[in-house]
């Protein structure tokens, strides 16, 4: 993990920052997510985070919600030095509720009433008078009766010593606070989320407004940036390895790395033989011809396949497999690589390997899991080896997925591969159920192949999240040119997500199902069935195995 020490300018060194201090609200990422949409710049990090350890200041603090009391006694509370940085601070419903209990002598309490859904809120203006009109700032631009979105059961007590009412609801005296001197604001109500229709408004105020923080957070800055960081971490004649699957985050990371050190980054791209059709090929070409990205392939098909070999009805094994074999192929590649890149010119050893870690992978191991959890370390989805003994080097790792995207665009990658759907590692061999043989391997790929063009011809592609054909390795009765036939069937699977943690089939029209389905009979060998499945997730998963 890169850190600090290894770090020469962190982003948060460089951007006017906004703090989102987490106390465990599912939402709390959506804050972060929030302000960058308004190019400012925002990191979270979990509430027990000790400001003296911090080694660098915000524009401004934000204390999320989350799903504790303040008054347990195992509550979890900011550190009392956020509030001698000198800096404005706004609570959000828990985060409220700690400016209250730290300001106010414990001043919260059960509600009588439980609010959770949609409320009104009356904005209530002060003027200038004797608090000089900082208090009116957060709700500029509001007009009353404006929806927001309410999930709270605690209420204060009464308002803080120093604070003044600055918005209510029928149900919430105290839906919007702020301090009369100091630039604290505490609401009720969450701005983060889409049912709060004006909480952009409002974030910015905070955000741009009261902590005058700068909007330039944007991706074309951020190149620039990274580029220069990277050279610093790297060194003039540090090198680099990772490998590359064709999807949009590790393309993306590599052609920064590309852009930045050259020929020094070496991709490393793995054929395990269930890629999609002509996937390989594909990549090579956009990654060599098409990004200039110093690129190996290794064609290791054979050895993936005959080890999956008679492997039948053991998902996690196929994966295991697959993983393992991975591993081995990469670090054989990685030595011959390293050998290579030493005798020619003066380079010096490989000693990093880029990871296409993305922001919400680093929030989901920091992020605060309650006083009894104890806060897990950052550890990675890609699982190569320590012995490797390599430096890891995350140029995404501050991004969310559509800042990915922004960024692939800005480095020229063609539109095409930076909206692509998700592929799993295992690839087609877990949508291949049963035995993954080189027959059934034809088979799915052709279907998938057919699916996906349709979709792209249909103008659906980005409508949709994640589609593929699977094959189902029973066998069903046909009639094809007034012969029986006894082939296998397809399954398509396409959904629509936000975060793919739940998902919902798509609704194709049946013309389109029509097509599809007649396409993948007249033209894929051994099928003579196709069946759409509409199974949502939860219960089901979006892949099949
Ligand atoms: N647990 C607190 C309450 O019920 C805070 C809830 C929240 O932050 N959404 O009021």
């Amino acid at each position: 993990m890169t850190t600090d020490a290894s770090d020469p300018i962190p982003p948060h060194k460089t951007f006017d920052t906004i703090l989102v201090l987490d106390f465990g609200s599912q939402y709390s990422h959506l804050i972060t997510r929030r302000l960058r949409e308004l190019n400012v710049y925002s990191e979270m990090l979990p509430c027990t985070q000790k400001i003296a350890d911090l080694g660098w200041t915000p524009k401004g603090v934000i204390l999320s919600g989350g799903p504790y009391s303040v008054y347990w006694d195992d509550a979890p509370h900011v550190d009392p030095a956020v509030f001698e940085l000198n800096v404005p601070i706004l609570g959000i419903c828990y985060g409220l509720q700690e400016i209250a209990w730290t300001f106010d002598n414990k001043n919260v309490l059960a509600g009588e009433k439980r609010e959770y859904g949609h409320a009104y809120l009356k904005v209530e203006r002060h003027g200038d008078g004797e608090t000089g009109g900082h208090v009116d700032r957060l709700f500029a631009d509001w007009e009353d009766n404006t929806e927001v979105w309410m999930s709270h059961g605690d209420k204060l007590g009464h308002l803080p010593t120093d604070f003044i009412t600055v918005a209510t609801t029928s149900n919430a005296p105290f839906a919007g606070i702020a301090h009369t001197s100091k630039k604290y604001y505490g609401i009720q109500f969450h701005p983060e989320v889409t049912h709060t229709p004006k909480g952009k408004v409002l974030l910015k105020n905070f955000a741009v407004d009261i902590c005058e923080a700068q909007t330039n957070w944007t991706m074309s800055k951020f190149v620039d940036q990274e580029i220069e960081r990277i050279r610093k971490l790297v060194g003039p004649k540090g090198q680099v390895i990772g490998a590359v699957s064709g999807g949009v985050d590790s393309t993306v990371a590599a052609k920064l790395m590309k852009e930045a050190i050259g020929d020094r980054f070496h991709a490393v791209l793995v054929d395990n033989g269930v890629l999609r059709l002509n996937e390989a090929k594909t990549v090579k070409e956009t990654l060599t011809a098409g990004l200039g990205i110093n690129l190996t392939v290794i064609d290791a098909s054979e050895r993936f396949l005959s080890r999956l070999a008679g492997v039948k009805d053991d998902p996690e094994k196929k994966r295991k497999i697959i993983g393992n074999t991975f591993i081995e192929i990469f670090q054989e590649e990685a030595k011959k690589i390293a050998a290579a890149a030493q005798q020619s010119s003066n380079a010096g050893e490989i000693e990093w390997l880029l990871q296409g870690t993305l922001y919400p992978d680093v929030i989901e191991s920091i992020s605060f899991k309650g006083p009894s959890a104890t806060i897990k370390t950052h550890h990675n989805v890609g699982g190569l080896p320590k012995d490797m003994n390599l430096k890891l080097i995350e140029p995404l790792r501050e991004l969310f997925k559509d800042e990915v995207r922004e960024l692939g665009m800005n480095l020229g990658i063609p539109e095409d591969l930076v909206w692509r759907h998700p592929f799993p590692g295992p690839g087609i061999a877990i949508r291949i159920l049963g035995e993954v043989t080189p027959e059934q391997v034809r088979i799915a790929r052709e279907a998938d192949h057919i699916f996906i063009e349709e979709i792209k011809a249909a103008g659906l592609y980005r409508n949709i999240s994640q589609a593929f054909a699977a094959l189902l390795p029973v066998k069903a009765v046909g009639v094809m040119g007034d012969k029986r036939v006894h082939d296998q069937v397809i399954a398509l699977r396409a959904v629509e997500t936000t975060d793919f943690m739940t998902a919902d089939w798509y609704p194709f029209d049946g013309a389109f199902l029509k097509k599809v389905s007649r396409r993948i009979v007249n033209e894929v060998n051994g099928v003579c069935r196709v069946v759409y499945d509409i199974t949502s997730k939860p219960p089901g998963t979006i892949e099949m195995e």
